[in-house]
């Protein structure tokens, strides 16, 4: 290590690191974990001098290299934690793990807004790659940013709220962690709440036929298509105020639904499918009838997330929301065609239109096709053939899952992308915080 870095104390030297799908690894030359917004300071002014690139990480929960660096990584888990509250806007330090909010804001009377499917990621690291929910009224994460302080590389700290540097705000909200380091972000939240939640095995003709109404008439509808069967589960979620009474899962349901069938049982499944594919459709029949005809109410994070054990890689596009049951017909026919055996559920999601520059959501209602493969298993094959498909109903690829887009074939999707990268040549023109993804799909 050098003398400069042996300066700081907040840097170590590298090691090897793999994201979570292990579709990712690095090996960072130096890896930070600043404890104080000085110490992030003076981390930055050693990459600058020993020119190094930089990249923030989170809980290593994108499946694309969008985190990985060979220069400095970044952790900002440190600066976690409520930092300021006024009323329903709460300020929290970037590494603050989603997890950690029901203790945080649940004495606060609050809770966030949506969520998406688990509650591990950073909040910084889920709102600067789009990460969303489900919800007809509802955008992601990143649409509930109010304010925020970003170090800039020339090692500026930078204020962005309503009042001060508010024209950054559509990009810094969502911004890719190419702009800066986040060191906090206010979150508009919403008071406490709870969700009743009733999840049923339905057939696909007809929810397919009844999409945008189910959409428009839940305020949280999703669901899975089993491949190989003719039945989908459905998620309908309705809110109820704070005081609504509670009738969570009883501990042994949760268990045997969440860990036992959706992880334990799913692991086997999975190992035997893989050594014998023709057993994959008869094992997606047999899911179907074990699991999705229950009904609960719990609190809001614990209706929403879920606990995921089972290691996949995952692809997901957005797309206008009416070409949701069109596009999830090609990619049935796909698979049917291909001969492919398809262990995983097709997971089909929608969120309101919104205006921040890089969401996948800017401008349109927005239906979100995701697929995955279990991560022993080549995903390549079956994401090309989705990824053609969503390409022609103009399918805007998820920035933490994996695609082959390129920013000049992104440009065209992203009204404000030239705006974007304005705000990036102005707070990042050496590329400070550069990688190959990022040269991938913004430019160089
Ligand atoms: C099991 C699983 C379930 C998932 N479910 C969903 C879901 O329901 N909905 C959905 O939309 N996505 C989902 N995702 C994707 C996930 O939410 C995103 O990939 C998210 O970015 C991961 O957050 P993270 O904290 O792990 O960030 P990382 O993956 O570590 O980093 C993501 C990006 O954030 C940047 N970043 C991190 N911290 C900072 C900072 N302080 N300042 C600036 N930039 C920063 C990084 O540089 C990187 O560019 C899921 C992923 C997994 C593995």
């Amino acid at each position: 290590m050098t003398q400069a870095a042996r300066a700081t104390p907040a840097l170590e030297p590298g090691r090897r690191w793999r994201n979570w799908g292990r579709s990712v690894t690095a090996e960072p030359s130096h890896r930070a974990k600043p404890v104080s917004v000085d110490e992030l300071i003076d981390v930055i002014a050693f990459a600058r001098d020993a020119g190094l690139t930089v990249r923030p990480v989170g809980a290593g929960h994108s499946f694309t290299p969008i985190a990985a660096t060979d220069g400095i990584q970044l952790d900002v888990s440190a600066l976690d934690g409520v930092l300021a509250v006024d009323g329903t806007l709460v300020t929290l330090g970037a590494g603050t793990n989603l997890y950690q909010l029901p203790a945080l804001l649940g004495p606060l009377g609050l809770a966030l807004q949506n969520m998406g499917d688990i509650d591990r990621q950073t909040i910084a690291g889920a709102t600067s790659t789009g990460t969303h929910g489900t919800g007809n009224a509802f955008g992601g994460l990143a649409t509930r940013i109010r304010a925020a302080t970003l170090l800039t590389a020339a090692g500026d700290v930078l204020r962005i709220t309503p009042d001060e540097n508010a024209e950054l705000l559509p990009a810094v909200a969502l911004g890719l962690g190419a702009l800066g380091v986040l060191v906090d972000v206010t979150i508009e939240c919403v008071p406490a709440f709870v969700l009743q939640a009733v999840e049923r095995p339905e057939p696909i003709d007809t929810v397919l036929a009844e999409w945008t109404d189910r959409v428009d008439g839940a305020d949280h509808f999703e669901f899975y298509v089993w491949p190989h069967t003719d039945t989908v589960l459905t998620k309908t979620n309705t809110r109820l105020p704070a005081d609504a009474p509670l009738r969570p899962l009883p501990a042994f349901g949760r268990w045997f639904d969440d860990e036992f069938m959706a992880n334990g049982v799913y692991r086997a499944t999975l190992t035997l499918g893989r050594a014998i594919p023709a057993v994959v459709p008869p094992l997606n029949r047999l899911s179907v009838r074990l699991t999705g005809n229950r009904e609960f109410t719990d609190t809001s994070p614990r209706v929403f997330t879920t606990n995921r054990t089972v290691r996949f890689r995952e692809m997901e596009y957005a797309l206008p929301l009416e070409h949701v049951p069109a596009a999830v017909e090609r990619i049935r026919a796909l698979i049917a065609d291909r001969g492919w055996s398809i262990s995983f559920p097709i997971e089909v999601r929608a969120a309101a239109a919104d205006d921040l520059w890089l969401s996948t959501a800017h401008g349109r209602r927005t239906g979100y096709i995701a697929v995955h493969r279990w991560f022993r298993e080549d995903p390549a094959p079956y994401f090309t053939g989705v990824e053609a498909i969503m390409r022609e109903y103009d399918g805007r690829p998820h920035w933490g899952k994996m695609h082959t887009r390129t920013a000049e074939d992104l440009r065209p999707s992203y009204p404000r992308f030239d705006d974007f990268l304005a705000v990036r040549d102005r707070l990042d023109p050496e590329r400070l915080f550069a990688n190959p993804y990022l040269t991938r799909v913004l430019g160089s």
